[in-house]
């Protein structure tokens, strides 16, 4: 008979591992389980990792988090959408936001009347009809209430934090619900010697673990779903060649903190910009075969705004995912399960997914393998479709004045994108499934942005009259601007609600 599941093991305590602790701590509970978190102070975290998307309320709401605490316990600020800088060409940019252009009409999506409306003559500037995109552009930021006039969808809004500083704080949270923490670096892993399944792992100090079911969050190392278990890595660089990011951060910004993360594209990759409560996260995520580790370093440091806090780090990966990414007794979540590179922040949100499918499928005695194989297939779906989305981004541009670029620009894509991008250009929709984390909004606004017009938009647009076309326009854009204009500035929303400790913030 199968033995019951009842002793957890997660290990590492960066993002990922204290993700886990605290959502099995309130879900799954410690009065049938014990949970363990093992970590090393020597080894550290990866230390980065500090823009989220929407998704990331559903999280809170699970550890039913008072959001104002989060964000003060963190030092966060809001994210609205992300800027993208010169990514179609020098000089041009866009901002993919959170929510929805305008709203539908006569059952058909926005966008295809504003595509009639722009084709005839209209505004070219499709962020008009988005309240996250007016409210970013503006610096402003409030949360929708039940209250609020017109019949408006929700802003929807994410997050800046401190991974670090995120750490600490589920870690409490979790500690408080009885998660134990084992300082202590692993050195063996031991299996059983039939089913190759983890039994313990013992630590330097020669302390053994046992578990019944691990987690391994150990990082980009993946200490037990590879250097155990040789779960196998899919390399999908081809596609994504950057394999590099070298990361500093800054003092805060001067001036206005603004609601979204900055991405702008540069001779061999893109340069990240998120600001924070008490400073800006910055980083260069390269690809190596276009620059060196030196020189890119050299140019993130040229081109800061502020002073820097700390000395750069390099990072390296490869961006890929693990074959198997629950293996036996091992589930991996986090870095150690894959990476995609940080363009639409989806690092932290694929913890979750993970973290939210192993509580719905979580083991009660042994392991079924049709349930493993089937977590299996869902996470990997899950990676697929991001991976197509940030692939688009490098692809789809007019950029081509550096080696880097003109290899994007001509590289064989997935024949999935392909078949998107062919629908998207006839007509007018990217065929988005109802599972999918990226909506058909997130991919208007990109390959709009990035300079791919569909080449056709619904026939219901056309059946109203242009003069009723243009009314109903002009009532979205102003009642947009209109909602937007009762918010108030970013800064001040903090300050009012959630300004972090010393924080003295003013509007
Ligand atoms: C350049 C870059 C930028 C990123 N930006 C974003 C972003 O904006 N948004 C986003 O969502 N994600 C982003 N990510 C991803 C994000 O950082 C990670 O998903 C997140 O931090 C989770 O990391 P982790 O917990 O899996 O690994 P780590 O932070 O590496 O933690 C690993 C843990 O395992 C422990 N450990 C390892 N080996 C041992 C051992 N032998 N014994 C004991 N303990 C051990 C370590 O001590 C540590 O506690 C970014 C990643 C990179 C590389």
């Amino acid at each position: 008979m199968d033995k019951i599941v009842h002793d957890v093991v997660i290990v590492g305590g960066g993002t990922a591992g204290w993700m886990t602790a605290a959502a099995l701590s309130k879900v799954v509970g410690i009065h049938n389980y014990s949970i363990t978190l093992i970590e090393s102070e020597e080894i550290g975290t990866v230390g980065v990792g500090e823009a989220t998307i929407p998704a990331i309320q559903n999280f809170n709401d699970l550890l039913v988090l008072n959001e104002d605490e989060f964000v003060r316990e963190t030092n966060a600020t809001f994210k609205l959408g992300i800027h993208f800088v010169d990514w179609k060409k020098e000089g041009e940019s866009y901002i993919h936001p959170f929510g929805v252009y305008g709203s539908n009409m006569d059952g058909i999506n926005f966008d295809h009347f504003w595509m009639r409306y722009y084709r005839s003559g209209g505004n070219p500037d499709i962020g008009l009809f988005n309240a996250e995109t007016v409210a970013a552009r503006q610096n402003r930021f409030a949360r929708s209430k039940a209250t609020d006039p017109g019949n408006w969808p929700k802003i929807n809004y994410a997050f800046h934090f401190d991974a670090s500083l995120y750490a600490k704080y589920l870690r409490g949270y979790s500690e408080y619900r009885g998660v134990v923490r084992q300082e202590g670096k692993i050195v063996k892993v031991n299996q059983d010697p039939e089913s190759g399944f983890v039994t313990s792992v013992q630590l330097e100090n020669g302390k053994v673990i046992n578990g019944d079911l691990f987690i391994d969050c150990s990082g980009f190392r993946g200490l037990l779903i590879e250097q155990t278990l040789k779960s196998g890595y899919e390399d999908w660089s081809k596609w994504l060649p950057c394999n590099r990011a070298v990361a500093v951060p800054t003092e805060k910004v001067n001036g206005p903190i603004k609601p979204y993360v900055t991405c702008t594209a540069r001779e061999a990759g893109w340069q990240w910009h998120i600001p924070l409560q008490h400073r800006t996260g910055n980083g260069y995520v390269f690809c190596s075969d276009f620059i060196s580790e030196d020189e890119a370093t050299e140019k993130l440091l040229s081109r800061l705004e502020n002073r820097p806090l700390k000395d750069p780090k390099v990072l390296r990966f490869v961006t890929g995912h693990r074959n198997q990414m629950w293996n036996r007794n091992v589930l991996a979540f986090g870095l150690s399960s894959g990476f995609l590179e940080p363009l639409e922040s989806t690092s932290i949100h694929l913890v979750q997914v993970a973290i939210q499918k192993l509580i719905t499928m979580f083991p009660k005695r042994g392991f079924v393998q049709s349930v493993i194989d089937n977590y299996n297939r869902e996470m990997l779906d899950e990676y697929v479709n991001v991976k197509d989305f940030l692939i688009a981004h490098y692809f789809v541009t007019q950029r081509d004045e550096s080696p880097f670029w003109q290899y994007c620009r001509n590289m064989d894509i997935p024949d999935s994108l392909r078949e998107r991008l062919d629908i998207y250009v006839n007509t007018g929709t990217a065929g988005v499934k109802l599972h999918e984390l990226f909506k058909e909004t997130s991919w208007f606004a990109v390959l709009m942005g990035q300079g791919l017009e569909p080449r056709e938009y619904h026939p219901v647009a056309d059946v109203i009259s242009e003069d009723e076309l243009k009314l109903r326009l002009a009532k979205i854009r102003t009642g947009i601007q209109q909602r937007v204009d009762s918010m108030t500035s970013h800064d001040d929303f903090i300050a009012r609600h959630c300004a972090a400790q010393g924080m003295a913030m003013t509007a």
